[in-house]
């Protein structure tokens, strides 16, 4: 089975340009009942500019969220473990023929440090990131930083679910990686488009489109049903990356029976001195569009939101559907420790730096469910079964209350008095919207134990 194909991407992308008002509100309509859309259809909502069909296709991507994670947002943070590489991506700061890059691989010792800094800050899931290098950086030593990560824990805290995002690999490092006990294993094709991909990536083991495209076949087949897709958008028309994206998503699904459980929306963030053509860039209202768009597209698919998009970029990405997002991040080995200047050895300069108490605080102030639930992966809720739970929305009767659990642990250990305060009555509100009475009260038993001591409750 193909899993791009450009033809069909090109004969949706031109029909939609045709496509009435009557049909954006019917596609919208369907759109409603959380069960996805065509490939015809998701290009026709990407083509839409009446600003009154652009606010209802926003609010039917922050409906359709709603209906199938509720209120929640889970947080993360970012893990780079080495900015070496041997590949030459043009738009990246680690790309090898970077000569300014301070180069850089954490030893064990640099990376409980890190792991330390970040659970001291609250964090209960990383995502560890790295450069491709095989000397520098073999799969042995990622496994082994992988271990480091779960055993490394403080009085309180521990990471308690590892997501991984490195290099294409094989079949034996997939299944390495997955006996390691990562939860996602993303990968960012980057582009789809076949020519863009190849002037992109000129040199070095990325340079195979092919090779890149089938790297989640080889996960799959190495034992991990998890796994996260994404587009470094800003490369190639944002149109046809979304529907690029669609056809991978479906393609996994029909082989596999599991389609992606996240799809990461990294936007391309360019220092000025990168050795590369012009690019189309996205901008800020075209970003929010092709978000919703992705929202309505795959209901199923936990949306994912970096620090490469400002506070006030995100506090609006919230509205349409995005379901995870960073907190606090560094983007380079080492990035945590306060002493060490991130800027000579970064990927790309990170556009919000609230800390993880503000954004928790935002997120609830919005309305929303700010959440480090990591239930999922460690009760065995993860590719065919969650998507399940995940496709007629059941999966938030373990969202809600899970939230509402590690939020309150959240705000016990790391919060201030203030915070406390705040959110009690948020709390409350929370735990009124469980509509299952034994799940609500289950959630309330956990949140005596907490206030009793006890960690880590979850159903
Ligand atoms: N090195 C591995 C790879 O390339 O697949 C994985 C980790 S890489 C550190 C993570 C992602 O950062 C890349 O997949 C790419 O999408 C993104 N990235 C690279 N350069 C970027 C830039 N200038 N702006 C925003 N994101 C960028
Ligand atoms: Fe290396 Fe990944 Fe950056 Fe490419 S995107 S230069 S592979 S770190």
């Amino acid at each position: 089975m193909m899993i791009i194909n450009d033809q069909q991407i090109r004969d949706c992308l031109a029909a939609a340009k045709e496509a009435t008002d009557e049909q954006v509100l019917g596609i919208l309509a369907k759109a409603r009942a959380a069960k996805g859309l065509s490939l015809a259809e998701a290009a026709v909502l990407l083509h839409v500019t009446d600003p009154v069909l652009l606010a209802s296709l926003y609010a039917t991507a922050q409906e359709v969220k709603e209906r199938i994670y509720g209120k929640r947002v889970v947080l993360f943070a970012p893990l780079y473990l080495s900015n070496e590489c041997t590949n030459n991506c043009l738009y990246c700061g680690f790309r090898r023929d970077n000569k300014e890059l301070e180069r850089r691989t954490l030893t064990l010792d640099e990376l409980r440090e890190q792991v330390l800094i970040l659970e001291a800050m609250g964090h209960k899931r990383l995502l560890l990131e790295s450069g491709e290098d095989l000397s520098k950086v073999p799969i042995d030593y990622v496994v082994q930083a992988i271990k480091t990560i779960y055993a490394t824990k403080s009085e309180h805290d521990a990471i308690r679910r590892v997501n991984v995002n490195v290099a294409a690999t094989t079949v034996e490092n997939y299944r390495a990686l997955h006996a390691a006990g990562i939860g996602t294993y993303q990968l960012f094709q980057e582009t789809y488009h076949r020519p863009t991909y190849e002037i992109m990536h000129p040199s070095g083991a990325k340079k195979s489109y092919e090779y890149h495209l089938t790297a989640m076949d080889r996960a799959m087949q190495g034992g991990i049903d998890d796994i996260g897709l994404g587009v470094l958008f800003g490369l190639y028309d944002y149109r046809y990356e979304v529907l690029a994206l669609l056809q991978h998503a479906a393609y996994l699904e029909a082989t596999y029976g599991v389609g992606p459980h996240t799809i990461s929306a990294p936007r391309l963030r360019l220092n000025g001195n990168e050795p590369m053509p012009a690019v189309p860039l996205v901008s800020d209202e075209e970003f929010l569009h092709l978000v919703a768009v992705l929202r309505l597209a795959v209901p199923y698919t936990g949306i994912i939101m970096s620090t490469r998009e400002s506070a006030a970029q995100r506090d609006r990405l919230l509205d349409i559907g995005i379901s995870q997002m960073s907190a606090a991040s560094a983007t380079s080995p080492g990035g945590y420790k306060a002493d060490d200047s991130q800027d000579a050895s970064q990927q790309f300069a990170t556009q919000d730096h609230r800390s993880l108490l503000e954004i928790v605080r935002t997120i609830g102030h919005k309305g929303y469910l700010p959440s480090f639930c990591t239930a999922c992966y460690r009760s065995g809720r993860t590719g065919e079964r969650f998507m399940g739970y995940a496709k007629d929305g059941e999966i938030q009767s373990f969202c809600q209350p899970n939230a509402i659990l590690t939020v309150a642990e959240y705000l016990a250990d790391h919060g201030n008095e203030a915070t406390q305060q705040e959110f009690a009555p948020l709390i409350e509100q929370w735990l009124a919207k469980i509509s299952d009475p034994a799940m609500r009260s289950l959630t309330q038993k956990g949140l005596r134990d907490l206030a009793s001591g006890k960690r880590d409750i979850y159903l």
